[in-house]
């Protein structure tokens, strides 16, 4: 039978689910593992429950995404799936988006910038470095077919955003955000650093990630609380031609936030919930081809709008969880969100 609901463009959005391993100390504190990923669409979720006589049974969920990684997935298995189809759409004058959400400590990170599993960030396998290589690789090949017309140029710039936005390629300067006539907002002043090459591109990334983390006694108390954003620009003659953003969301748990003695920590935590929904909204207005989104609704969706308008754009969601039964909450309200944004 025919419903009324609006058709979805599945053209346009691809949401993703991503389990990582359990970690030492959830071993330790002998946590289970209660996702499981039958085939590589479906997660599953057994939930422990009591019965009333005492005896435990698991309550099973059952959530269908276009791909589930389970956690044997490297990180370019997950790039090949989510990220490169995109990478096109920015050379075909588009805009690409590309979001890891989920619970601090669910591997946002570790998709986006890179693996942190060594002493240091090995930010070549992230997809911010997959992405980056493969236009250049792209890039080169426009050059060589766009050889007489003047070729594009190939910008990266890096910032976070909570309540207010930091430049990540200049020192964390404060970066204002205005809106124009038109109500269109702008981050005025923000570097975009030219590449050349694959080694430019580590390079900034590097940069960015050790700017974000700076000052901070953990890279994780720092960024659960704001928006990274990494953008592939691309430019003919100054104009803009497409671009990639690429985002590491701030984490999706602010329970703790609301009730925080410190003012600063709960308007934060606000503008992150109401940043998360809008997000939602605007993919779910994407892939039905509303003529209207709704971007106003948050600063982060303000800053990102040109990604959700046009003919031309494409976005990806990477809902990245946690296996261990202590986030069972969290992990059934991270998927729940990406069961809603498609
Ligand atoms: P988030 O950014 O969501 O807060 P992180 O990316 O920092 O979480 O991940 C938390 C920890 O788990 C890190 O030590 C990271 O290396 C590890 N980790 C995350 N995802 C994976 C994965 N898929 N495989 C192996 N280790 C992972
Ligand atoms: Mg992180």
């Amino acid at each position: 039978p025919l419903t009324t609901a609006d058709p979805i463009d599945e053209h346009r959005i691809c949401v993703c689910v991503r389990k990582r391993p359990l970690n030492k100390k959830e071993t330790q504190m002998k946590d289970l593992d209660v996702i499981t990923i039958p085939s590589k669409d479906v997660v599953m979720v057994h939930e422990p429950k009591q019965k009333v006589d005492l005896t435990r049974y698991l309550e099973n969920q059952t959530f269908r995404f276009d791909y589930a990684f389970d956690d044997s997935a490297p990180n370019e298995m997950v790039y090949r799936f989510t990220a490169r189809p995109l990478v096109e759409t920015i050379f075909e004058r588009g805009m690409a988006t590309c979001f890891a959400y989920g619970q601090t400590g669910s591997g946002k990170t570790h998709t986006m910038g890179g693996d942190f599993s060594g002493k240091n960030q090995d930010c070549s396998k992230g997809i911010y470095a997959l992405a980056g290589s493969r236009s250049f690789l792209n890039f080169i090949c426009n050059i060589l077919l766009e050889y007489y017309s003047g070729g594009l140029e190939i910008r990266f710039g890096s910032f976070i955003q909570n309540l207010r936005v930091f430049d990540l390629l200049n020192r964390k300067t404060k970066l204002r955000v205005l809106e124009d006539g038109k109500q269109q907002v702008q981050v005025v002043g923000l570097q975009e650093r030219e590449v050349k090459c694959v080694e430019d591109v580590l390079k900034l990334i590097d940069i960015g990630n050790s700017c974000r983390t700076s000052g901070q006694t953990s890279a994780n108390a720092h960024s659960s609380r704001s928006h990274a954003v990494f953008q592939i620009i691309l430019r003919r003659k100054g104009k803009l031609h497409g671009k990639f953003s690429l985002i590491d969301l701030a984490g999706n748990e602010r329970g703790a936030d609301t009730s925080s003695a410190d003012r600063q920590t709960r308007l934060e935590g606000a503008e992150i919930n109401k940043s998360l929904l809008a997000l939602k909204e605007c993919i779910r207005a994407l892939g039905r081809n509303k003529p209207h989104t709704p971007f106003r609704a948050s600063k982060l969706t303000q800053v990102l709008r040109d990604s959700f308008i046009g003919e031309n754009s494409r976005t990806c969601m990477i809902a990245t969880i946690s296996p261990g039964m202590a986030s069972c909450e969290n992990t059934l309200n991270t998927l729940r969100y990406a069961n809603r944004v498609k």
